[in-house]
């Protein structure tokens, strides 16, 4: 990299959704970004792979070209002797179909595209620390090859200058944590498994949602914490795994729990039409942290922003994550370039308050509403009394599709969405 690239009007860390997101949206604004990316493109990541209704807008958002992923047509919820179809509503704002791509292939898609509309990615660079001015402003980061990458973007440890510096450097947040932006202890923290299979299933277009656990026959076993997903993500394979959430990270880390150990037990009663065999498994089991709820805050202050997980942006709900870090990156795009335009400090840093300001306002409500359904959830026998009474009734499970997929209208809408749109304002910000 020559002297003039080591600065740029953005720079981002991190090409995951967040980073990808808003590496595209800057460039399309006419700001010069550089995207940097510890690992290379195509790389594995711990995920479900699960794009809902809203993750799909974000998608068409930015013109992505999604024709031929993995499409399915509603969620299939089994729990409590029950099983309910629930189609993906025809909204205004939403389609009725959500799409499923493995992350190997989604974040090299969305990272490509950013390229394509301008942004520069540098690949094997690690950002290991902020550089920040006498004010505590963040002006812009140190860099280094990533170690054993085959051809890193940069050949040794330099700075890299920017006017703002967005980390969409997923759950470690490097960044942020070293400006002392730290996890709030008080918000929940998810913890998910996961694991690939060949199935004799995978052309199911249901999204299969389990939100009960038993460690042996239904009903006649223990209940374990937590929900299951299956669903399939194309190429014969389907994505399995699941998700557990605790109100804080100390009950979670109460509760001492070998998630997957729990993982494997819960595989084997799963039924066998799946072909969960171990010979049908493709790759490790592997798993993951999910900062939720906001859990870094604030998102916007002294030149730095946190995109997505580096800002805690995981559903409380349901555990999805990529939406909330598309929709990030987009907002984070549009206060950049309104701060871009203004001639003055204080101007700038006004319109960059608006990403905070635009993030409250489209999850605060509703993240907040999140904690208080995670603090109920996160006692399996609660779970059970809800699946088993309230699964049968097939309005009340719109609503909670509508509202654990985060699919419903902010403005607008039917009935269901004036509820929850109520329930919404009724609570503070999170
Ligand atoms: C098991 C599991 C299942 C999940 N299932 C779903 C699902 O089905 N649907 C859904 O929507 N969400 C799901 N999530 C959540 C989802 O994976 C995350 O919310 C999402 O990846 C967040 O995107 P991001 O861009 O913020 O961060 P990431 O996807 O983590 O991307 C961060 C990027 O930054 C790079 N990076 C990190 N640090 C540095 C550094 N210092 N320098 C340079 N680069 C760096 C990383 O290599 C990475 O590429 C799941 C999570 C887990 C753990």
């Amino acid at each position: 990299m020559t002297t003039e690239q080591l600065s740029a009007d953005v720079v981002v860390v991190g090409a995951g959704p967040a980073g990808s997101s808003a590496a595209y949206h800057l460039a399309k604004l006419g700001l010069d970004v550089l995207l940097l990316e510890r690992h290379e493109l195509g790389r594995d990541k711990v995920c479900g792979d699960g794009l809902t209704p809203s993750a799909v807008r974000e998608l068409v958002n930015m013109g992505v070209d999604t024709s031929t992923w993995r499409r399915n047509r509603g969620l299939r919820v089994i729990g409590g002797g029950h099983q309910l179809h629930i189609p993906w509503p025809e909204q205004a704002s939403l389609p009725a179909y959500a799409l499923a791509r493995r992350r190997s292939q989604l974040d090299r898609d969305l990272a490509t595209h950013a390229v394509v509309a301008g942004a520069r990615l540098l690949t094997g660079v690690t950002a290991t620390a902020p550089v920040t001015g006498p004010s505590g402003r963040v002006t812009g980061v140190q860099v280094r090859p990533t170690p054993r990458h085959p051809e890193p973007g940069v050949e040794a440890p330099t700075t890299i200058t920017a006017p703002l510096i967005m980390d969409a450097g997923g759950v470690s947040a490097r960044l942020a944590t070293a400006v002392g932006r730290t996890r709030d202890e008080r918000r929940p923290l998810g913890v998910a498994v996961r694991a690939y299979f060949r199935s004799p299933r995978a052309d199911d277009d249901w999204m299969e949602s389990r939100l009960e656990l038993w460690d042996g026959p239904a009903g006649h076993s223990d209940l374990l914490p937590g929900y299951g997903w299956i669903w399939s993500v194309g190429d014969g394979l389907v994505n399995v795994g699941l998700g557990s959430v605790s109100s804080t990270p100390a009950a979670a880390s109460t509760r001492g729990i070998d998630y997957r150990a729990v993982f494997k037990r819960w595989l084997a009663h799963v039924p066998a039409s799946w072909g969960f065999t171990p010979e049908n498994q493709v790759g490790r089991i592997a798993s993951a942290a999910l900062p939720m709820a906001f859990n870094r805050k604030p998102h916007y202050a002294d030149g730095l922003m946190l995109l997505g997980d580096a800002g805690g942006m995981v559903s409380p709900f349901n555990g999805e994550g990529i939406a909330q870090a598309l929709a990030s990156g987009r907002l984070a795009a549009e206060a950049a370039a309104q701060a871009a335009a203004r001639p003055t400090a204080s101007g700038r840093e006004l319109a960059l308050s608006q990403y905070p300001a635009a993030l409250e306002a489209q999850m605060g409500g509703y993240y907040t509403l999140g904690r208080i359904f995670v603090a109920l959830i996160e006692h399996p026998e609660v779970m059970r009394v809800c699946t088993r009474y309230g699964l049968p009734r097939k309005r009340l499970m719109r609503l909670v599709a509508k509202l654990l997929s985060d699919g419903w209208e902010r403005r607008g809408g039917d009935g269901i969405d004036h509820f929850i749109q109520l329930l919404t304002r009724m609570v503070p910000a999170a």
